[in-house]
C-alpha cells in the first residue's frame, strides 16, 4: 500500500507537497539496483568520475536559488542561511571531485616482493540524515562516498525531504549513472532501518539524535557493518573575563539561535567567569532583543520558526517553571511554529535545561570561578561536539582548547564547519569524522596485496 506524507511550511503551516513514503520491498529493489550501479561506477576511469562530480557541483551551483527557496518553504530556514547551505553542497561536491585521481595507496618495503595497499570502495553506503540541515549534512555523506567509488542511498528526514529529492534529480541531470545515487524518502523505522539490516549495504553514515544513533550502532553490530555517527550536542561557549566581552556578547545569540537553535553545534551553555558575569548579561540582553526573528524569506531575518509543533512543545517544556527566564527576544504571533529567543539565568547546574540538548532557541548562562572550574563544567556532559572559548591570553586559549573534550572548537569566534577541515564529536556526540582530507577513509577499505617476485 502506498502512503504519502504531507510536508508543511513551518512558517505558515501550509502544505507544501505530498511525498510518497517507500516501503521495505521498494528499498530492497533500490539496494539491488545500487549494487549493480556501484560495480560499474568503480570501473569508470578516475578522471571521468572526477569530471562527473565536478559537473554535479556545477549543476548544484546553478540551482542555488531554486534549492535555497525550496529549503525556505520546507524547513523555514532564513533565505541567507539556505543560500549558504545550497552553496555548501556545491563546495563539498567540488572538494571531493578532486579525490578519485588522488585516492592513493602505499608501497611498503618487504623482502622478496612488492607490497602495496589499495583503498577499495565499501560498496553501497546508506546515508541517513536529520531535518535540521537537510542539504549540507546529506552532502557530507554522499559526496565523499561517491568520490571513493561507492553507490549511495540517501534517506532524508520525514519532515524535510524536498531539497534531497531535487539534489537527486540534479545529479542525474549532471550525468551521474542511474541508480548510483538514489534518494529514498520514508519512515526511519522502515527505510533507514532496512539500510541497517540489509546485507548488501556495507556502511551507514548516520546523523541524528544520540538515541537513534545508539540503536543504529547496535543494529550495525549484527553484521559488523561500518558506521559513522554524528549525534547530539550541548556545547559550551566559555567567556573569560579578559576577553573582548562586547564581541563575545554580540556574537553569542547567533551562536545558539541560528537556525532557531536547531543546530547540533549550538552553543547552548554560556559559561562566564564570575567577575564578568553581570556585565556580560547586561551586554547580552540588547543583543538578544535585537535578534531579528521573522519571515524566513525576508533577507533581513536572522531566525525563522521551529520545524514543527512537536518540536515547539519539546522546547517549551524547558522554559516552564521552575527555571527562570532572564530575558527574551521576540517572535511573530499567529500561524507558524514560532518561539522567541530565550535566555535562562540563573540556572542550577543540575537543571535539565542546562544538561539536555534542547534543539531550540534557548540558552542558559552560568558563572564559573576559574579556568579549572570552566573546564570541569564544560566537560561535565555526555556530549562533546562543538564549543567556543573567549580570552585574550593565548596560553590559556591553547590550554583550555586541549583540555576540552569536544571535537570542533573555535577560539574568539564561533565558526565550526568548513568543508576542508574535519568535523565530528567526542563521547556520545559521535563516532568518526566527516569533511576534510580524511573523510574518504570512512568510505574505503584498505586492502594489502603482496606480490612474490622471487619466482
Ligand atoms: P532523529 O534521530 O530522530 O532522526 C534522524 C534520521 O534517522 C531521520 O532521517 C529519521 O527518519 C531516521 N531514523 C529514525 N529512526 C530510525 C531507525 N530506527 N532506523 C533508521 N533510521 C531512523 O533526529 P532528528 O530529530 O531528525 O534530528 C535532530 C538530532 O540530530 C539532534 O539530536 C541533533 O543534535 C542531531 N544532529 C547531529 C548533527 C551532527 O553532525 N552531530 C548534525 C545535525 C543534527
Amino acid at each position: 500500500m502506498t502512503t504519502t506524507k504531507q510536508v508543511l511550511n513551518p512558517a505558515t503551516e501550509e502544505v507544501v507537497a505530498s511525498v510518497q513514503q517507500l516501503e521495505a520491498d521498494e528499498v530492497d529493489e533500490a539496494i539491488e539496483a545500487a549494487v549493480s550501479a556501484q560495480r560499474e561506477w568503480a570501473a569508470v576511469a578516475p578522471g571521468d568520475r572526477a569530471r562527473l562530480l565536478r559537473r554535479a557541483a556545477e549543476r548544484v551551483g546553478e540551482a542555488n536559488e531554486e534549492l535555497a527557496w525550496l529549503e525556505v518553504r520546507n524547513s523555514g530556514h532564513t533565505i541567507s542561511n539556505a543560500r549558504w547551505e545550497a552553496g555548501n553542497v556545491r563546495d563539498v561536491l567540488a572538494y571531493y571531485s578532486g579525490a578519485p585521481e588522488r585516492l592513493f595507496g602505499r608501497q611498503i618495503p618487504v623482502a622478496g616482493g612488492l607490497d602495496v595497499t589499495f583503498r577499495e570502495p565499501i560498496g553501497v553506503v546508506g546515508v541517513i540524515v536529520p531535518w535540521n540541515f537537510p542539504m549540507p549534512i546529506a552532502s557530507w555523506g554522499f559526496a565523499p562516498a561517491l568520490a571513493a567509488g561507492n553507490a549511495v542511498l540517501l534517506k532524508p528526514a520525514d519532515l524535510t525531504p524536498l531539497t534531497a529529492i531535487r539534489i537527486g534529480e540534479l545529479l542525474l541531470e549532471a550525468g551521474l549513472p542511474e541508480h548510483l545515487f538514489q534518494v529514498l524518502p520514508g519512515r526511519g523505522s522502515v527505510v533507514g532501518w532496512r539500510f541497517v539490516t540489509h546485507p548488501r549495504v556495507g556502511k551507514i553514515c548516520f546523523t541524528g539524535s544520540t538515541e537513534v544513533g545508539k540503536s543504529i550502532m547496535a543494529g550495525c553490530a549484527e553484521q559488523v557493518k561500518r558506521v559513522t555517527l554524528e549525534l547530539g550536542g550541548k556545547s559550551a561557549n566559555i567567556v573569560f573575563a579578559d576577553s573582548d566581552l562586547e564581541k563575545a556578547a554580540a556574537t553569542a545569540p547567533s551562536a545558539v539561535f541560528d537556525n532557531a537553535g536547531q543546530d547540533c553545534c549550538a552553543r547552548s551553555r554560556i559559561l562566564v567567569e564570575a567577575s564578568a558575569h553581570d556585565r556580560f548579561l547586561e551586554l547580552l540582553e540588547p543583543a538578544v532583543k535585537a535578534f531579528r526573528v521573522g519571515d524566513p524569506g525576508d533577507e533581513s531575518s536572522q531566525m525563522g520558526p521551529l520545524i514543527s509543533e512537536d518540536q515547539r512543545s519539546v522546547v517549551r517544556s524547558y522554559v516552564a517553571d521552575p527555571v527562570r527566564v532572564a530575558f527574551r527576544g521576540s517572535a511573530p504571533a499567529g500561524r507558524g511554529f514560532w518561539f522567541a529567543p530565550t535566555v535562562l539565568a540563573p540556572v542550577d547546574r543540575g537543571d535539565r535545561a542546562f544538561r539536555e540538548e534542547i534543539f531550540g532557541p534557548v540558552v542558559t548562562v552560568v558563572p564559573f570561578e576559574d579556568e579549572a572550574d570552566a573546564i570541569r563544567i564544560a566537560n561535565d556532559t555526555p556530549f562533546g561536539l562543538s564549543g567556543s572559548l573567549w580570552t585574550r591570553d593565548l596560553g590559556r586559549a591553547l590550554r583550555v582548547a586541549r583540555a576540552l573534550e569536544t571535537g570542533t572548537l573555535s577560539v574568539n569566534s564561533h565558526s565550526s564547519v568548513r568543508y576542508w577541515t574535519p568535523f565530528g564529536g567526542f563521547k556520545q556526540s559521535g563516532l568518526g569524522r566527516e569533511l576534510g582530507p580524511d573523510a574518504l577513509d570512512a568510505f574505503t577499505e584498505v586492502k594489502n596485496v603482496f606480490v612474490d617476485t622471487t619466482g
